[in-house]
């Protein structure tokens, strides 16, 4: 065996170690809670290679996330795999880069602000299929990680709903460093609840990462954006 394709098949042995595992904890989670419904795994493959989003397309994974234009549109220009693949945008988007992201994803996440939701609507239309969106939530009375306040988020809602070319899915978020993560996932339920009698079909919830998917099952997650557990620690930024 040559040195690189050893080294291909012991990360496809820790990839597919770290799948086997998170599926594991979503099937108890989803057993303890009761739930009969389905919860999407998303693997979260920012700052890991496209040799990895291949790896994992091969192991049966059919939803990948970035969080960064940039990295995301040069990435899944050379992933093999890309036509079996559903990519979730989950970073925040500044409206100059919503073109971008608008023609590459399948699904955007982190919808907060109005001027994004104009700027996605009008670049998607030229593709022809709607693209799925959340609105994202801030569940700690802060804006600036990204987020709009849950007050905010019925007349966003709205906003997408009135999109052609966007279609309203349900709302995200991520729990606040350093708070019981039950406790916001339940208020992103109370948000979804709201969100859901206006718009009853955007029923998708996506919550819950490496740490916290089991509080976020039990608090009604359809989504769960996974990244650590499967792929290990990323290489820090800069
Ligand atoms: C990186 C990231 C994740 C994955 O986090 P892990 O702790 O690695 O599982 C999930 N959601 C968002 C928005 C992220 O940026």
């Amino acid at each position: 065996m040559s040195a690189e394709s050893a080294a291909l098949s012991s990360r496809r042995i820790e990839v597919a170690g770290g799948l086997a595992l998170v599926r594991a904890r979503i099937d108890s989670a989803r057993r303890a809670a009761g739930r009969v419904d389905e919860v999407t795994l998303i693997v979260v493959t920012k700052r890991f290679p496209a040799v990895d989003v291949d790896l994992l397309a091969d192991l049966g994974v059919t939803d990948v996330g970035e969080n960064k234009e940039q990295e995301a549109r040069a990435k899944y220009a050379v992933v093999q795999s890309r036509e079996r693949l559903r990519l979730h945008f989950i970073g925040q988007l500044q409206s100059n880069k919503a073109g971008a992201v608008a023609q590459i994803a399948d699904v955007v996440h982190s919808v907060d602000r109005a001027k994004l939701i104009g700027a996605l609507g009008r670049h998607r239309g030229p593709m022809g299929r709607p693209l799925d969106v959340l609105i994202q939530v801030s569940l700690d009375g802060a804006t600036g990680r990204g987020g709009a306040l849950p007050a905010e988020v019925p007349r966003l809602a709205g906003l997408v709903a009135g999109q052609e070319w966007l279609r309203l899915r349900g709302v995200m978020a991520v729990a606040p460093l350093g708070a019981d993560p039950d406790r916001a996932f339940a208020d992103l339920r109370t948000v979804s609840d709201a969100v859901r009698a206006e718009h009853p079909e955007a029923r998708w919830i996506s919550a819950g990462m490496s740490a916290d998917l089991e509080a976020a099952v039990r608090h009604g997650a359809t989504h769960l954006r996974v990244g650590t557990a499967i792929l290990g620690t990323r290489a820090s930024l800069g």
